[in-house]
C-alpha cells in the first residue's frame, strides 16, 4: 500500500501522538493502529484478481493504493494467466453517509448526499446516483 498521507489523516494521528493521557507507548500504540485502521477505510482501493491460463479462479491480491502500484506488482510476478484491475470502493465512507456522518466530497443534492463513488461515471463528470432508491441525477460537488 503505497499511499500518501492526506493533511486530515496527519493531523488526526499528531492528536493522538500530542494527548498526554495515554497510560502507557503501549496504549498509544494500540490507539494509532486502530485509527490508521479507519483512516485507511475511508480510501478507496484497487485490487488484482486473477485467472490461470486454464481460465480458472486465480490469485487475487488486494489492497493497493493505485492502478499503477497494481500493475507494477502484476508484472513483478509473473505467475502466467491474465489479470485485472478492479476499483474496491470505500465501505467506511457509505458507512459514514448512511450513519448521518457526512464525509467531506458527497453529493450535494438534499435527498442524495451520497459519496462520488455511488455516481456513475460515464465520461469525466459524474451522472447519476446508482443507489436504486436515490432521485439524484447528477452529482452536486461541495
Ligand atoms: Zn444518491
Ligand atoms: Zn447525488
Amino acid at each position: 500500500m503505497r499511499i500518501t498521507p492526506r493533511k486530515e489523516e496527519v493531523a488526526a494521528i499528531v492528536a493522538l501522538l500530542e494527548d498526554p493521557t495515554f497510560e502507557s507507548a503501549n496504549h498509544l500504540a494500540k490507539a494509532v493502529i486502530k485509527e490508521v485502521g479507519e483512516i485507511l477505510q475511508m480510501r478507496d482501493w484497487v485490487a488484482l484478481v486473477h485467472t490461470w491460463s486454464d481460465g480458472s479462479r486465480g490469485l487475487n491480491f488486494a489492497p493497493f493504493a493505485s492502478e499503477a502500484e497494481a500493475k507494477s506488482f502484476a508484472s513483478k510476478m509473473a505467475f502466467g494467466g491474465s489479470g485485472r484491475l478492479v476499483k474496491l470502493n470505500s465501505p467506511g465512507v457509505m458507512l459514514a453517509n448512511h450513519d448521518g456522518k457526512k464525509w467531506k466530497g458527497y453529493c450535494q443534492d438534499e435527498q442524495c448526499t451520497h459519496a462520488p463513488f455511488t455516481h456513475s461515471a460515464a465520461s469525466s463528470a459524474r451522472g447519476a446516483c446508482q443507489i436504486p432508491t436515490c432521485p439524484c441525477s447528477k452529482f452536486r460537488p461541495t
